[in-house]
């Protein structure tokens, strides 16, 4: 199964995405976090997306969907992929069905998270997530028990996305609504969109996407 979940920054994407993973084993391809991983190691890609990001701006169709056809690649053809932040654009979206077609893949459910815009600042600009494995937290809605340890794996240290501040998220949302939002109608012609309130808790959005991914 091939699923992507569209919606703006902070919707909860990559939350409900490691879901999935948890659940069904699928495997969870977030351009956003290959592209961070790329900065942190400075390789050539993370040299030339830093700065795009830091503004809250999109790196190029041609460096994403080059790694998006890479992660396919070292996967293998019978893992369930979740495109997580992956298309953004017409060019990302088209590229993507050529990547899948030439795979024998094909897209099951795209599932768009409806937010309400305002709620999303608070959330992204509150966000954190423990610098060993990753768990999300928030400042006003799930801190840790303990101040400076991790609830799941207990190391200390938390981090923080250079990219979660104010300016920037306007930024990212903007670009969300100019270039994002307007490739939905292409899978809308496919009959494949559902819609999902991800206004509501952590449990029920998952809950909600279950009834779409495995009825
Ligand atoms: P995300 O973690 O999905 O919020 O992505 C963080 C940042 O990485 C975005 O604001 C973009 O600068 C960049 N990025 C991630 N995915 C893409 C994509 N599919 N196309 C272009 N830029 C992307």
């Amino acid at each position: 199964m091939n699923i992507i979940l569209l919606g703006p920054p902070g919707a909860g994407k990559g939350t409900q995405a490691q879901r999935l993973v948890e659940r069904h084993g699928m495997r969870q391809l977030s351009t956003g976090d290959m592209l961070r991983a790329a900065v942190r190691a400075k390789t050539p890609v993370g040299l030339q997306a830093k700065a795009v990001m830091e503004r809250g701006e999109l790196v190029s169709d041609a460096i994403v969907s080059a790694i998006i056809g890479y992660e396919l690649d070292a996967m293998g053809p019978d893992a369930g992929v979740i495109f997580d932040g992956y298309p953004r654009t017409a060019a990302q979206a088209e590229a993507l069905d050529a990547l899948l077609a030439e795979r024998g893949r094909k897209l099951d459910h795209v599932v768009e998270l409806e937010v309400d815009e305002d709620a999303l600042v608070e959330r992204i600009t509150g966000r954190f997530t423990c610098a060993s494995c990753g768990k999300g937290y928030h400042d006003k809605f799930d801190r840790p028990r303990m101040p400076d340890n991790c609830d799941k794996c207990g190391n200390s240290g938390f981090k923080r996305r250079p990219d979660d501040n104010e300016e920037t998220v306007r930024t990212r949302m903007a670009e969300y609504r100019g270039k994002t939002e307007p490739i939905l109608p292409i899978y809308n012609a496919r009959g494949i969109v559902s819609r999902v309130d991800g206004m509501g808790d952590i449990d029920q959005v998952t809950a909600a996407i279950e009834k779409i991914v495995a009825p």
